[in-house]
């Protein structure tokens, strides 16, 4: 009985850690910005896995056309295929952050290789647009104790989010609002995808129409869009 009980409890522990290592808000493997205080006007639209041809450059219209910036995390590899999406990410102004050269899972890889992975990805960008910004998101948020570690070592911010948008998997934009509207508290940082981390040229059309919809919507009940960094400079330290 002790024995099934010590195995429970285990189960547990491990299904908990498991969680933790995904979870977008979890902070037991270390800390990471996910959002700012509840209830600002603030939201921040975020988009992984790019650049992605050509539905990057159709959200840059989008954005554009609400005059909104966002934060781009790119896949280093990309960036070495499709330079001219990232020059156009950085001229029209958004945040560009790092999300690894090829997009492992971090969770299960040594200290050596995740290193490797957030040097070449800051590289690539570097070559391609100079200076960005510190920042970096995990590939699928996933982590383990140490991750944060080395990301900050190598003198980056990790940067997560609260509200998920399963635009991967969306057949429609309705679908993706559906996923984001409920979850809209203020001071939100949404995590969207322009592009897909397993091969360039994922469909992302309903991401687009998605983030014109929700531009119209939450820009009319007065919400202000912003960069990552501009809402860290506010962020209180409870929300941390
Ligand atoms: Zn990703």
């Amino acid at each position: 009985m002790i024995g099934l009980a010590i195995a429970a409890v285990a189960a547990i522990g491990a299904s908990a850690a498991g969680y933790q290592s995904m979870a977008p808000e979890g902070q037991w493997f270390g800390r990471a910005f996910s959002h700012a205080s509840h209830g600002s006007r603030q939201i921040a639209l975020t988009f992984d896995d790019g650049p992605n041809d050509p539905h990057t450059l159709k959200l840059l219209d989008i954005l554009s056309k609400h005059n909104v910036h966002a934060t781009f995390f790119l896949i280093g590899r990309y960036v070495r295929e499709r330079p001219y999406i990232v020059a156009e990410i950085a001229k029209q102004g958004h945040i560009i952050g790092n999300h690894t050269f090829t997009h492992p899972l971090l969770t299960f890889q040594p200290g050596s290789r995740i290193r490797e992975e957030i040097v070449q990805c800051g590289n690539a960008i570097s070559e391609t647009v100079g200076e960005h910004s510190n920042l970096f998101r995990p590939p699928w948020g996933g982590r383990r104790p140490g991750v944060f570690g080395i990301v900050r070592q190598l003198g980056l911010e990790p940067v997560m989010w609260n509200i998920t948008g399963y635009d991967w998997k969306a057949p429609s934009p309705e679908f993706i609002e559906q996923k984001v509207t409920p979850k809209i508290q203020g001071g939100d940082v949404i995590l969207l995808h322009d592009g897909g981390h397993a091969s360039p040229g994922a469909d992302r059309s309903a991401t687009v129409a998605a983030v014109d919809r929700l531009l119209t919507r939450y820009l009319a009940e007065d919400h202000e869009f912003v960069t990552i960094p501009e809402m860290m400079s506010l962020r209180k330290p409870s929300s941390m």
